[in-house]
């Protein structure tokens, strides 16, 4: 809580701000333009501070709008501003700040506690990754959107994001063959680094120094590729995905093609794939004549196998053709797809170049786009699954979070869901790697928690695990939050953290919070595919009733490893994950 000290004291800083702001143009606070709403928060002042409060209808409404989330640490002394692109951590009265954990001097600082947080505009308005534009002769202070980021994702088919503080609107042009230009209108470049390179996907921005001066990416595609636009996994974000262009050009030297099997099972048909290699394909389905049509470019096989004559199955009339599209080879499959339906693509585990067309009834199926495009990932673990480290949170020194309903600690929560699920894992032949197997520190107890931390990375890193899966109970100061939230942080958790959702929340009978990207310690410090999983609130009476049974504890342990099993094994393009539009 924050008391401007004295009548004279306001009074003097009053006089003060009007000088600053209005006689010399500067920026002023309780009048402020965003996305075309006008913001009159109440600014006091204390010292040559202005201050807005955290609570301030206004100051709610502009988080809102920037899309940004606030959320406090256990401790209540950490405030977490999460905005697209820019996570920031405050603490009250520090001259620092972390921002996508690299400290800096805080552009302001935040004042009181957690129920009244006082804190600079200047330091909100940052957090929120806007830029403020002084306004001339008193008007309102214009608040920018910020174009804060572009990265490409090292996959298969890289991805380019591109993420602002608003909704982005765009143009995109094609100038030329494999050039897609895309202008921003009204945001600023935020980034330092103009030029992204990741194998022959070039990005470069152009512009957007100065409010009004335009604002451009533009992306130079690998030869014959295309680029395909599709919403971001977040909101502001937007992903071009490349994709061989229109004739389906494969990249790279021509893949051979063993051998195809089709094999029915339990109601299901498989069409199954060996390929030498991993592979990339497209596929598209017609729901009127409900025709499937499969290519996969640069795939040869010397002699395609005969047609699948299969009249009352789910796939029917199924055909192989080997073409050519100006010089490269495709392998194409079209058959029939009986009504009730549906169909999706995995891979099998440790069989590399393996692609499986898999038809069951929908009912048992998520539906897929009508259209896609994928690629298979070619996991083969060596000697067994693969080797996944399991991270306990907490321990010894670090209780972690409590239960006051039913007096247990989170660090106890947490290894024996640990200890379950290295069982599981054991049983099912991966190799699996604790952080620690009893109530202790990593370290040692007391040890800083940047270095309890880091060790455990250093577990996970040292032997070159596959997968690290972190296990953590949440708590909040109010008591009301609850459910399961998966947290990823690097490009390559995401698809992990994806595959592990649908296994806890609902099914293990608490509520389902969903994905989180969040740049905790321990996953922007593996060097692998890494979650934080947050299973669920001991804070909260009902979830922590759920968590303190052994037998809830075994069917989270349980469920995790299905979803280790699952990711692994690459079930693919799930509806809405490939969701695609064309490029104009
Ligand atoms: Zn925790």
């Amino acid at each position: 809580m924050i008391v401007v000290s004295n009548r004279t004291g306001k009074i003097l800083a009053l006089l003060l701000w009007c000088l600053t702001s209005q006689a010399f143009g500067q920026t002023i606070y309780d009048r402020m333009i965003f996305q075309n709403q006008e913001l009159t928060p109440a600014v006091s002042q204390q010292g040559p501070r202005a201050l807005v409060n955290l609570q301030d209808p206004a100051v709610r409404r502009l988080i809102d709008l920037s899309s940004g989330r606030l959320r406090w640490s256990t401790t209540g002394q950490t405030l977490f501003v999460y905005a697209p692109g820019r996570e920031s951590f405050w603490t009250f009265n520090s001259p620092t700040v972390t921002v996508n954990g690299q400290d800096i001097t805080a552009p302001g600082r935040m004042f009181g506690d957690q129920t009244t947080t006082m804190i600079e505009p200047a330091a909100l308005i940052y957090a929120l990754c806007l830029r403020a534009v002084p306004s001339t002769a008193g008007g309102p202070t214009q608040l920018m959107p910020m174009l804060h980021s572009v990265s490409i994702s090292n996959e298969a088919y890289p991805t380019v994001t591109i993420r602002a503080s608003a909704p982005l609107t765009y143009t995109v042009e094609k100038p030329e063959a494999g050039l897609v230009v895309l202008k921003f209108t009204d945001l600023i470049w935020a980034g330092e680094e103009r030029n992204y390179v990741q194998g022959s996907l070039k990005a470069e921005v152009i512009g957007g120094s100065l409010p009004g001066e335009a604002l451009e990416v533009r992306l130079q595609l690998p030869p014959a590729w295309d680029g395909q636009l599709k919403p971001g996994t977040f909101k502001n974000e937007l992903a071009i995905t490349t994709v061989p262009s229109s004739q389906l050009v494969g990249a790279g030297p021509p893949v051979g093609l063993q051998r195809i099997d089709y094999r029915r099972a339990e109601g299901d048909d498989l069409v199954i794939f060996y390929a030498e290699e991993p592979v990339r394909f497209s596929w598209e389905f017609e729901p009127g004549t409900r025709q499937l049509v499969m290519e996969l470019p640069g795939v040869t096989m010397d002699t395609p196998p005969s047609p699948l004559e299969a009249p009352g199955n789910p796939l029917s009339a199924g055909r192989f053709e080997q073409l050519d599209a100006d010089g490269i080879p495709v392998l194409r499959f079209t058959g029939q797809v009986a009504p009730g339906y549906a169909f999706e693509f995995f891979e099998i585990e440790n069989a590399r170049g393996s692609l499986v067309l898999r038809l069951a009834p929908e009912t048992s199926l998520t539906r897929l786009d009508n259209k896609g495009t994928a690629a298979t990932r070619g996991y083969v673990a060596a000697g067994g699954r693969g080797v996944v480290v399991i991270d306990a949170g907490h321990g010894g020194g670090d209780p972690g979070c409590y239960s006051r309903h039913h007096g247990v600690y989170e660090k106890d929560v947490t290894l024996d869901i640990a200890r379950r699920l290295k069982t599981v894992l054991e049983r099912q032949g991966w190799k699996v790697l604790m952080t620690r197997e009893t109530d202790r520190d990593v370290t040692y107890a007391g040890s800083p928690d940047k270095m309890e931390l880091q060790a455990r990375c250093d577990v996970a890193n040292d032997i070159g695990a596959d997968l690290f899966i972190s296990i953590h109970c949440n708590a909040s100061a109010s008591g009301q939050g609850n459910g399961t939230s998966i947290h990823w942080y690097k490009e390559e958790d995401y698809e992990f953290a994806r595959n592990l959702e649908p296994m806890l929340g609902e099914a293990i009978g608490v509520g389902n919070q969903g994905l989180r990207r969040d740049s905790f310690y321990v996953l922007r410090h593996t060097r692998m595919p890494a979650v934080l999983v947050e299973t669920a609130y001991l804070s909260h009476p009902h979830d922590s009733s759920r968590l303190v049974q052994p037998q809830v504890r075994q069917l989270i342990a349980e469920r995790l490893a299905g979803g280790l099993v699952q990711y692994m094994s690459g079930r693919y393009a799930r509806a809405g994950n490939y969701r695609q539009q064309p490029m104009r």
